[in-house]
């Protein structure tokens, strides 16, 4: 998103000149921004920011907290077939992925409890808080959509691990930023 903005450093660049995932990511938000563009303007509602904030934040909140069962749910689909279809060394290795991406499931649910304890209703928060936790809900909401692709395109555990990988270091930083608030609240 960074890059997308201008604001990423330069480095980011090179990085994308040789990865095609990040690339491909690159591409759907581009898509996704000219979608949002397309559509109409639309009335502010009279109550203003605060009301449209917390009602977006509970919504967004419930979806994500409604998936964390599916995504567990078809990871293990994912493991029974992937070990089912592969045999010898490659099995060996092949269970050793899934065990480091069944540990990362598990640290995945054990954050989406957190998360699901936080009340965040009601809350007042500053934008800024507010706006670093919405990224941050996007970016799963991205790495949800590319999971349930790897599922369906059957791509490599490694795939699959890499992008448990990322959605547990987001879930991370939501954790933390929810905290925040609540500290912040707290002064
Ligand atoms: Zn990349």
């Amino acid at each position: 998103m960074a890059w997308r903005d201008g604001e990423a450093a330069p480095e980011t660049g090179a990085h994308l000149d040789g990865c095609p995932q990040c690339r491909t990511a690159l591409a759907e938000l581009d898509t996704l921004r000219e979608h949002l563009r397309a559509l109409p303007p639309a009335e502010p509602p009279a109550d203003g920011w605060v009301s449209l904030q917390a009602g977006l934040a509970q919504q967004r909140h419930s979806r994500l907290l409604a998936r964390c069962g599916w995504a567990a749910a078809a990871a293990m689909v994912f493991f029974t077939i992937s070990v089912a279809v592969r045999g010898g060394i490659e099995a060996w290795e092949e269970a050793r992925l899934n065990r480091e991406t069944k540990a990362l499931v598990a640290e995945s649910q054990r954050l989406e409890s957190i998360l699901r304890s936080a009340d965040t209703s009601g809350r007042v928060t500053s934008a800024r808080t507010a706006l670093a936790i919405a990224d941050l809900e996007e970016r799963i909401e991205v790495v949800d959509a590319r999971l349930a692709a790897a599922q369906r395109e059957r791509r490599s555990t490694r795939d699959v691990l890499d992008l448990w990988q990322q959605r547990v270091s987001l879930l991370d930083n939501l954790a933390s930023a929810q905290t925040s608030r609540v500290a912040y609240v707290g002064l």
